[in-house]
């Protein structure tokens, strides 16, 4: 049975799941839907990061295989469910505004469940059924997998449910890929985080790190290869920490890597995100060595001042990670460097948001992501006087990313004449005319559509100009022609 997929609407805040109309199993669902009644469709929204999104994947899977489905309309639905992010304040409000609206509605119909699922749930636990009487389950971040026998506990008892142990083991196995297309999937390898930066609330709301042994992940992406999936993203906090606590020495990300060269059909390997600390030489030989591991490196360093790092409890200075990033430059022909930062952490200078600036140029950055800090309560940090003003953090952070932003043109107007393997994933959302995709170093790439075009497949692509964003250029024919012939059979 083909799988049935979804689309995930990203609404610029969160993420609404819905079918997929035009697919022949989406077509299934959304027939199906209007057979389904009311107490089985559900609304799911998500707020947050990459790894909230996979945990919703997940719990679609399991209501689908309960007999659920998904409507994107909130009035259709009989279930709605919001999988949260507790990382920034805005999220937070965000969600109980959205929980808000739903306090009338739940009076006028009893029948509604309304669960809130997620860091929000895990940190705040039974609080938030006091604050908003309305809510029928709250759920954390390692108990969805019982969500459909928690929501029928709601229908038989109207009692209010809890799950959220931290020690629950996730016992469930993936066989579908939910997003986010049907030839690229994340697979989470990893859940927890055993590092205690001061600024992150994520170990407090997703406990300590549990690694899934090496063949239970392999046999997941073997399933997703199975079903057309060419691009793997291994997920986790700290991603290249993976294998702690497995119980047999030696088993590392690069025990996954090296697995990966083995599965017939997929094609690249990404992996999300790394702790510099962790960024040790048998991982670099083994991103070296395998054939699909892609040449890039999300690697957060969050400040380029060593007292800040200090201050964050990062557990590395700033030699350190420059002399991670020559270790994969040295290994990894044509290495390409992503990164995040923090400003206006509590009692930053402007020497210290200096060194931050001076960091952008020394590694050359490829790609950054720049966040004001924001203080989160159940932190260590918390406890620090937010002592930078907000429009000091906001300044910092437009002068960082203009930096970034110099950086990362100048590196793609590197790649111009040059030639580029790049996997199909559509029409450009800004033009139909145009086909976009990504390369290997996960530049975005926009090209005239062409005949030879099919989402999945691989295309090369000639680059003939850049900006700071996107490489654009057109497919090289017979060469193009034959790789996509090679790579979908
Ligand atoms: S490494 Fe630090 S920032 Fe990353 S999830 Fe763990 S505690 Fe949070």
């Amino acid at each position: 049975m083909r799988p049935t997929y979804h689309m995930a609407i990203e609404t610029g805040e969160t993420t609404v799941f819905a079918p997929l109309p035009g697919d022949a199993a989406g077509a299934g669902a959304a027939a199906g839907l209007a057979d389904t009644p009311k107490e089985r469709r559900v609304y799911f929204e998500v707020f947050g990061c990459q790894m909230n999104k996979l945990d919703a994947e997940i719990m679609l899977e399991i209501l689908g295989n309960a007999g659920y489905r998904l409507t994107h309309d909130p009035d259709e639905a009989g279930v709605i469910l919001y999988n949260t992010c507790s990382v920034r304040q805005q999220a937070e409000e965000r969600v109980y505004s959205r929980l808000g609206t739903l306090r009338r509605r739940k009076l006028r119909e009893p029948d509604l469940v309304i669960g809130l699922l997620g860091c929000i749930a895990q940190h705040h636990g039974a609080d938030l059924f006091r604050r908003m009487p309305h809510l029928d389950l709250v759920i954390g971040t390692r108990e969805f997998h019982k969500l459909p026998s928690l929501i029928a506990g709601v229908r038989a008892t109207s009692e209010k449910r809890l799950a959220t142990e931290l020690d629950s083991p996730l016992e469930f196995q993936r066989t579908r890929n939910f997003g986010p297309n049907r030839y690229q999937a994340y697979v989470s390898v990893m859940r927890g985080c055993d590092m205690v930066c001061t600024y992150c609330i994520v170990p407090t709301t997703r406990g300590k790190e549990v690694s899934h042994p090496p063949e239970q992940v392999l046999a997941e992406c073997r399933r997703l290869a199975e079903t057309g999936v060419r691009e793997v993203t291994l997920l986790g906090q700290t991603v290249n920490s993976y294998g702690k606590r497995l119980g047999t020495a030696g088993i590392g990300l690069h025990t996954l890597l090296y697995g990966l060269e083995e599965i017939d059909g997929i094609e690249r390997v990404r992996f999300i995100t790394s702790h510099p600390r962790f960024m040790r030489p048998l991982l670099v030989e083994a991103m070296a060595k395998c054939r699909k591991s892609c040449e890039y490196l999300h690697l957060p360093v969050q400040s380029g001042a060593d007292s800040v790092l200090k201050r964050m409890k990062r557990t590395y200075d700033r030699d350190y990670y420059l002399r991670v990033v020559e270790r994969c430059r040295a290994a990894i022909p044509n290495f390409a460097i992503a990164t995040d930062f923090i400003v206006g952490f509590p009692g930053e200078t402007e020497a210290e948001f200096q060194a931050s600036l001076s960091l952008v140029r020394e590694v050359g950055f490829d790609h950054g992501y720049v966040f004001k800090y924001s203080p989160r309560p159940g932190t260590e940090g918390y406890a620090i006087p937010d002592d930078v003003p907000d429009a000091v953090k906001r300044e910092r952070n437009q002068i960082l990313l203009d930096e970034l932003g110099r950086v990362q043109i100048e590196k793609n107007r590197g790649r111009v004449g040059a030639r580029a393997q790049v996997l199909v994933e559509g029409p450009s959302k800004s033009d139909p005319a145009m086909w976009t995709g990504r390369t290997r170093d996960h530049r975005i790439v926009v090209w005239p559509k062409t005949a030879a075009d099919e989402a999945g497949t691989f295309a090369e692509i000639e680059v003939a100009a850049a900006t700071a964003l996107t490489l654009r250029g057109h497919r090289v024919g017979a060469a193009a022609a034959a790789l996509a012939a090679t790579s979908t059979q």
